[in-house]
């Protein structure tokens, strides 16, 4: 408990900027752009003068001249605007933009991957059906589709081909790629879409073990990826009767979609969020099958027991458990793959 509690506030800060928390908020059209400012009207007490409330980008932390004579950081402002404490402010900034709090926690060495697109923290039972309820402002606003394509990825990239054994076929099927320019710039691009095939976000993974306070993924400001199920576009457009594979990470899906199974999903983390339960639901017969089969750690063991519970109300879901600690969906070789989704049938 005291792990899933602590949150680095200093790395929080460090990760967002008060303009981003301003574009969350859907107010920063409300500022005029100076040199090193945003200026407005204050958020926190609803003013209307439009040169009462003042960020300095440099330094990412603002003030208010009129009613709250008060300024601060990136998270005394989430906390003044959300009336929360400093520590459910981390939280909710780790959740909006998609934070690693496993990397950015000094206290954690572990090397898996189980961790790397989880927004909060580790959920304990209770914890993980109340992540869903935390920031009910924004949980049902969906994202919505991008206008633009990532072009000139570099598709043999060592990581991709080398590292994590992707076939040039997955990796153009899946159209990531490393990327050279823009705001994925030094990552490894991965278009999440949703049911329609909308491209609704690039992905970033950082190639290979990330420096320090670095994390493993980048996700655009503003995008909820508890919104979307990474693969779903194509999963659904497998057979009624093969069952849906439920995993946690982009390269655990790609990798089973390497071997032929195409009817499978990823989470994105370890938990699954109630628009994912609801986009499963919604794409489920009630004779359906599922495969919950999420990392064999303490995060994925305890998140694969709320989904198989959730899920079990609408159809039938088994719970794939690994006969060893810290394994991974990814690792399956085709033949263990083939074990696994055949003794469904
Ligand atoms: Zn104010």
């Amino acid at each position: 408990m005291a792990k899933t509690a602590f949150v680095d506030f200093k790395a929080v800060k460090a990760a967002i900027t008060m303009e981003q928390v301003l574009e969350h908020y859907g107010i920063l059209d409300k500022f005029k752009r100076g040199t090193d400012s945003l200026n407005g009207p204050c958020p926190i007490h609803k003013g209307s003068n439009p040169t009462q409330f003042r960020v300095s980008i440099s330094k990412n932390i603002w003030n208010c001249f009129s009613e709250c004579k008060h300024g601060g950081n990136v998270l005394d402002f989430i906390e003044k605007m959300e009336n929360v404490s400093i520590h459910a402010a981390a939280l909710k900034a780790i959740e909006w933009f998609n934070l690693n709090p496993a990397e950015m926690a000094a206290d954690r060495g572990e090397t898996g991957e189980a961790e790397e697109a989880t927004p909060a923290p580790k959920p304990t039972p209770k914890s993980a059906t109340r992540t869903t309820t935390t920031a009910p402002a924004e949980k049902n606003v969906p994202n919505a589709p991008l206008k633009f394509r990532l072009d000139k990825l570099e598709r043999e990239h060592p990581y991709l081909t080398q590292e994590r054994g992707l076939s040039l076929e997955t990796i153009v099927d899946f159209g990531i790629g490393f990327c050279s320019k823009g705001m994925m710039a030094g990552h490894i691009a991965i278009p999440i879409h949703n049911a329609k095939g909308e491209v609704m976000a690039y992905a970033g993974r950082f190639p290979g073990e990330p420096p320090e306070a670095t994390p493993k993924y980048k996700l655009p400001p503003g995008f909820r990826k508890s919104q979307e199920l990474f693969n779903i576009d194509r999963a659904i457009k497998e057979p009624d009767d093969k069952p849906l594979l439920i995993v946690e990470g982009f390269f655990d899906c790609m990798k089973i979609h390497q071997h032929g199974y195409r009817k499978v999903v990823a989470l994105m983390g370890s938990t699954m969020s109630a628009v994912q339960e609801e986009l499963i639901r919604q794409h489920t017969k009630h004779d359906s099958h599922i495969i919950v089969m999420l990392d064999e750690n303490e995060a994925g063991i305890i998140g694969r027991e709320d989904i198989a519970c959730r899920l079990s109300k609408f159809c039938f879901v088994r719970v794939h458990q690994f006969p060893r600690p810290d394994m991974e969906p990814e690792h399956l070789s085709d033949d263990e793959l083939a074990d696994i989704v055949d003794g469904i049938a």
